[in-house]
């Protein structure tokens, strides 16, 4: 920033950048006018720099939503890179992190939580969407405030000026022949109405920043019966599932149910614009179709996908058939939309042998960093249920002022940046964010970080202390 950098606090000013992604495209001298509620009151590009006007030291983004996440498997990025017996996938991978899950407390998942959120936030997300099911004491009884783990994410996302879309969710069994938990899920066991109480509690407390969905583990982990009580006369605010993410469980579908996860949920006739599928990996040309026809968005999660060895989603055909996409870090191994970008294109690419496989030259979009990066703008806004998410009139005043600087940009033509910012890596693009009209970063630095890292260091020495 330059002029007033003392202020962190911008709502009721206006802002001017020298160019701005607005209507999705990059466009030039764009002045932004923040709301006192911190809201997007107008954006208007090509008009001249006025007098009152604070000038955004380089080209600005909409901040992205990241649109699914577990918080507490910070703790455990990059110590599950070992394989000790003959065997290693999703499952052995789950056993594990199951392992740090019956470990945090409230006091750790918040240092944990909070490192995440500034490590977000430098990645280009200003909005998380927390698919929480780590409810309960590590014994499975229920806290004193049945929240408590729920406000320990909220704190965390609040000290670092994060947004948060809290989605508790219903998990109840360990798998379609299986109607009960497995002693190491005791934490997460829930039923239709404290879901529900729990989306209300948390929309009571009217705290800045902070809304609540629902969120349904999985057809493996929740009975039809649930499922249909827990979505009837929900109201409005998003509804993500994980779905088909693993080939064994879309088998254990097929066997319990007859169908596949995707065509069981389009068949029950419950899909439409608040639900999200969370991976989605395995789905036939029939399911993308039913969900394109329903409204439904999906969540990809590249980076995660890959460590797990899910497999590709047919990305091509989600796209074709104008489905909402997001991203979402998930496992936490990866804190950045531009890393994730790149890895759904490389995916493709690898697979088909053919490059910039999502770009679309005969839409006159031929650039594949702009186009995922303007699905994901839209998709992440109806994954956090945000009607209106980037620099529009009405949208929250989130933004990202890029550092010109970064190598990867340095010199590179204006047309490009989004181009070099997701394909030429490592870099740290993000000079400024901004969320709701208040900076959370300023000149590549959020002011609490040292002491946000602090906390979480200590929390990781005392968590695998424990845990050797
Ligand atoms: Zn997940």
């Amino acid at each position: 920033m330059s002029g007033d950098d003392a202020t962190a606090d911008l709502r009721g000013r206006v802002l001017w950048a020298p160019r701005a992604w607005v209507d999705g495209r990059w466009q030039a001298s764009v002045r932004l006018a923040i709301d006192a509620q911190g809201r997007w009151a107008e954006i208007a590009p090509g008009v001249a720099v006025g007098p009152d006007a604070l000038r955004l030291d380089g080209p600005a983004l909409p901040g992205l939503v990241d649109a699914h996440s577990h918080a507490f498997q910070r703790a455990f990025a990059g110590l599950a890179e070992r394989r000790e017996g003959e065997h290693d996938d999703f499952w052995s991978w789950r056993d594990r992190m199951y392992g740090v899950a019956l470990a945090l407390t409230p006091q750790a998942l918040r240092a944990v939580a909070a490192q995440l959120a500034v490590e977000l936030l430098h990645g280009g997300y200003t909005q998380l969407c927390e698919f929480h099911y780590l409810h309960h004491e590590p014994d499975g009884s229920v806290h004193d405030d049945p929240l408590e783990m729920s406000w320990a994410l909220a704190d965390a996302c609040a000290d670092a000026g994060l947004g948060l879309t809290l989605l508790p969710v219903l998990y109840e069994r360990a798998g379609f022949a299986q109607p009960t938990l497995r002693a190491d899920q005791r934490r997460f066991a829930t039923d239709a109405a404290q879901v529900r109480a729990m989306r209300d509690a948390v929309r009571a407390a009217r705290r800045p920043l902070l809304d609540a969905g629902v969120a349904i583990h999985s057809l493996r982990a929740a009975a039809p019966a649930s499922i249909a009580r827990l979505v009837e006369d929900l109201g409005d605010g998003p509804i993500h599932i994980h779905v088909a993410e693993q080939t064994a469980e879309v088998d254990d579908c097929l066997h319990s149910t007859g169908l596949r996860p995707i065509e069981w949920l389009a068949a029950q006739r419950w899909l439409d614009a608040r639900w999200q599928l969370v991976h989605a990996t395995h789905a036939t040309p029939a399911e993308i179709d039913a969900v394109a026809a329903s409204g439904a968005g999906v969540v990809l999660c590249p980076a995660t996908e890959a460590n797990l060895g899910d497999g590709l989603p047919d990305l091509p055909r989600w796209l074709a058939r104008g489905v909402p996409i997001s991203v979402g870090s998930d496992s936490q191994v990866t804190r950045d939309w531009p890393s994730e970008l790149r890895l759904l294109d490389y995916g493709q690419r690898l697979h088909l042998r053919q490059r910039n496989v999502s770009a679309a030259p005969a839409a006159g979009e031929p650039s594949t960093a702009a186009r995922l990066f303007e699905r994901v703008r839209v998709g992440g806004g109806a994954a956090a249920g945000q009607p209106r998410w980037g620099l529009e009139a009405g949208a929250r005043a989130d933004l990202l002022v890029v550092d010109g600087a970064d190598a990867p940009l340095l010199g590179v033509p204006a047309a490009n940046t989004l181009d070099a910012l997701v394909f030429s890596s490592p870099g740290r693009p993000f000079r400024d964010v901004m969320v709701a009209g208040r900076w959370s970063l300023r000149g590549g630095r959020h002011p609490e970080e040292a002491a946000i890292a602090a906390r979480f260091e200590r929390a990781m020495r005392e968590l695998w202390a424990v845990a050797d």
